[in-house]
């Protein structure tokens, strides 16, 4: 777009003004399809404060002209001025990018699909193992009460077995009996307790969940971690059936060539009680630097349900106005096990610092992908 001289008028009739304020807006229209969606450009022609158009039409014909003149001179350029701003808040005019800067043949911008976390993967893993041998997935709040946290699973209150729990609580509870006071739930177990209220047995459930304890975060220990639990409970379930259901299960996690040994151990919800460990997936149990050289990985907890627990249900169901024969101790039995969600998945993907799984880092989580 070139600045043409603005020619000066002969005279101010308005014949002449006419003529001359046509020319001017037929420029207007061609210069702005010239423009092609330069807004700025067509902008800085007609409104430039120093080279713009109209800045010239007001030196060369309103402030050279007589006084008498002025006014109609000032009414015609105003409309022109208009007629400009008019172009500038056209539509087309604010219509983002030039069509000529748009090149088809450049590559697009990629999205990168996300993927799921590898804890959820390493749960949703588990459970399946588990849905195939008939379980259902139960879940229940984080926030839970003492009684199904504690009471139910036979940690009684001053019981000391409640220590090895660091247990967050939610504050202002003190005014509430102790069985209703509130804390994050320091395992899945309270799961197993509201099932029971819930539904009659025969009974299989796998608990996929977060839990909260009030450890320092080291290499191996965070406040916030994952807990896969499982329930069965019927009127012959053996220790046999554990056996038999956890060393399936951990064949079907880490390879057909894995076994299993048992190891008595103590949970307050459990009797008896036994430490699970399988033979290191690293050395096929020759002994390496991932096992200590022992050939075994510790892996999950396990027991027969304590007929304490069964105690404890009846008599919640008793006080809930509900059938309290169901899990009468005399009638049934039944086994628990649970496991670490992320010890799993450091196992399985080789990871030493339980901290990168909520950092949140892309470059750890993409090699999921
Ligand atoms: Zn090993």
């Amino acid at each position: 777009m070139m600045n043409e001289a603005i020619p000066h008028l002969t005279d101010y009739s308005d014949a002449t003004l006419d003529h001359a304020f046509a020319t001017l807006e037929a420029e207007v229209r061609e210069s702005a399809a010239a423009a092609a969606g330069d807004v700025e450009g067509f902008r800085l022609h007609w409104l430039g404060r120093k080279q713009g158009r109209l800045k010239l039409v007001s030196e060369v014909w309103l402030k050279l002209a007589p006084a008498d003149a002025r006014r109609a001179l000032g009414m015609r350029f105003n409309q022109l001025k208009q007629g400009i701003e008019a172009v500038l808040e056209a539509p087309a005019a604010q219509s983002g990018p030039k069509l000529a800067a748009l090149d088809v043949t450049l590559p697009g911008i990629a999205r990168v699909a996300g993927i799921a976390h590898p804890l959820v993967t390493t749960m949703q893993r588990v459970v399946e193992v588990f849905h195939q041998l008939g379980y259902s997935t139960a879940l229940g709040p984080e926030v839970e009460t003492d009684f199904h946290n504690f009471e139910a699973l036979n940690f009684p209150p001053n019981h000391p077995a409640r220590d090895t729990q660091d247990t967050l609580q939610v504050a202002a509870q003190g005014a509430k009996a102790e069985r209703d006071r509130l804390l994050m739930r320091t395992h899945t177990s309270p799961v197993q307790i509201r099932t029971m209220l819930e539904q009659a047995p025969p009974l299989r459930i796998v608990i996929p969940g977060k839990v909260h304890r009030n450890d320092a975060a080291d290499a191996t220990h965070s406040p916030i971690f994952h807990q896969v639990e499982g329930l069965c409970v019927g009127p012959d379930i053996t220790f046999s059936d554990l056996k038999g259901t956890l060393d399936h299960a951990m064949r079907s996690l880490f390879g057909a060539g894995v076994t299993t040994r048992f190891f008595p151990s103590f949970f307050p919800f459990t009797e008896p009680s036994a430490d699970v460990q399988i033979s290191c997936i690293f050395c096929s149990g020759n002994g390496c630097r991932k096992c200590k050289y022992s050939g075994w990985i510790e892996l999950l907890g396990c027991g027969m349900v304590d007929p304490a627990v069964f105690a404890a249900v009846t008599a919640e169901r008793r006080r809930l106005g509900l059938d309290d024969t169901l899990y009468d101790p005399a009638r049934v039995s039944g086994f628990a096990f649970g496991m670490g969600v992320e010890r799993i998945a450091m196992i399985l993907h080789g990871v030493s610092d339980i901290g990168l799984f909520y950092s949140g880092d892309v470059r750890f989580l993409e090699q999921f992908a």
